[in-house]
């Protein structure tokens, strides 16, 4: 191999790690880009030993009380992109709370609410380890909202809050007047649909 070789090489080598180099945040910005995945870090994650309360948001117009307890809202034939929500119920010391109360109720995913029964709302509690999951849609938009579920949580005997849930990365949250960035899912999409993460602080009892 002569000298002019091993240089040849050599700048072959050089060449194709600049590439890489330059390549790489390229490859990173398309996958945050092309879809709305979001990992924000969940409150009381992460050895965390304390956190303020969740947010309080306006009730609205439609919510219905006495809702069905179920922690499935959905039903054979419902239109729209399944998502499943999982999380925990805290104190702001982040001790979880067992037997939570959790009512959700929200839009269907062409942004309308079942106003003369339960289509889409129900509550559930907590497991003993502070844990809830919800099988549901991704609400539609309607008239000057973006998506968002609904939901009252409350400890045994604590103070109820009423709040609402977004969605990361939808156009209308910055339209939204009653959109809190604090409020937002953590998402990732899934085989059947999206994903989603939560936690919610209230008030010790
Ligand atoms: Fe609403």
């Amino acid at each position: 191999m002569n000298r002019k070789m091993i240089l040849s090489i050599f700048a072959t080598i050089c060449i194709i790690g600049l590439a890489a180099c330059t390549a790489a945040p390229a490859i990173k910005t398309t996958s945050v880009s092309s879809n709305a995945n979001s990992t924000s870090t969940l409150v009381c994650s992460a050895g965390s030993a304390s956190a303020s309360l969740t947010s309080e948001l306006t009730e609205g117009p439609y919510f219905t009380a006495n809702s069905p307890e179920r922690a499935s809202l959905l039903e054979d034939g419902m239109k729209g992109t399944k998502l499943v929500i999982t999380g925990y119920v805290y104190t702001t010391d982040c001790k979880p709370v067992a037997n939570a109360l959790l009512d959700f109720w929200q839009a269907d995913a062409n942004g309308v609410y079942d106003n003369s029964g339960y289509t889409l709302r129900g509550h559930q509690y907590t497991d003993a380890n502070g844990r809830y999951q919800l099988t549901t849609v991704v609400p539609g938009i309607y008239t000057g909202r973006t998506e968002h579920i609904h939901v009252k949580v409350q400890a045994p005997n604590g103070e109820l809050i009423t709040s609402q849930l977004f969605f990361p990365g939808v156009v209308q949250n910055d339209s939204d007047g009653i959109y809190n960035a604090s409020l937002l899912l953590s998402t990732q999409s899934s085989s059947d649909g999206m994903q989603a993460q939560f936690n919610f602080v209230v008030p010790a009892p």
